[in-house]
């Protein structure tokens, strides 16, 4: 990637320059933990994760593994079926993010996803109701990458707890106001907050109040 000292420098002629080593390196695959405890189920996720391009690093059918797995293998993110043996997939969850592991996503049947949604409204994980096709876990996923990465984000931008609380709902309000009113799903808003802010050299909650108060807009 650094060109060469004295060697041209036009960034448009960086294959056929650098051909003799080939293309540059591709971002490294998301490297995930699965745990779930029926075997089919299991084996097919892996199978799906693989043929998409991420690394399956570790996987168990038990929840107290998967949380010692994520310890060990320190993956981006763990798949966690909500009924397991040894620790059920949403307290696994809550270790797992609270610690800020690794993002999440839950697994759960359609008679739980009442009691999911509640728990994912934290915003700190996604989850997807069994069974599920290739095109919704994939989507679920991003979801989960983009809650855990936008945790980590705010925190490094707001050390106090108390304030980090009132940041998180500000911004939880601003996504809001952005998807209902202009129709962004809630990536592209929190790409919206995080990019203004950036541009703007300001936190991300202050773009939000602004973006709640309805002084800023798309
Ligand atoms: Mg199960």
């Amino acid at each position: 990637m650094t060109p060469e000292p004295g060697a041209i420098s036009d960034v448009s002629n960086a294959t056929s320059v650098s051909s003799s080593k080939g293309p540059t390196t591709p971002a490294p695959p998301t490297r995930v933990v699965i745990a779930e405890d029926e075997a089919i189920i299991r084996l097919d996720l892996k199978e799906l994760l693989e043929e998409e391009g991420y690394e399956v690093v570790g996987e168990t059918g038990r929840g107290d593994e998967a949380v010692a797995l994520v310890r060990e293998r320190k993956p981006d993110l763990a798949i966690l079926d909500i009924k397991m043996p040894g620790l059920d997939g949403l307290t696994a969850a809550r270790h797992i993010s609270a610690d800020r592991l690794a993002a999440v996503v839950i697994l759960t049947a359609f008679s739980q996803r009442d009691l999911v949604e509640q728990a994912t409204e934290s915003g700190a994980f996604a989850y997807l109701v069994k069974p599920f096709q290739k095109s919704d876990l994939i989507p679920a996923i991003e979801v989960a990458l983009g809650r855990h990465a936008e945790l980590l984000a705010l925190e490094k931008d707001v050390g106090d707890l108390a304030e980090r609380l009132e940041a998180r709902k500000l911004i939880d309000r601003a996504k809001g106001r952005l998807m209902d009113e202009h129709g962004l799903d809630e990536q592209a808003a929190w790409r919206f907050l995080q990019t203004s802010a950036m541009s703007e050299r300001v936190k991300v909650h202050h773009v939000a109040e602004r973006v709640v108060a309805g002084d800023l807009t798309p």
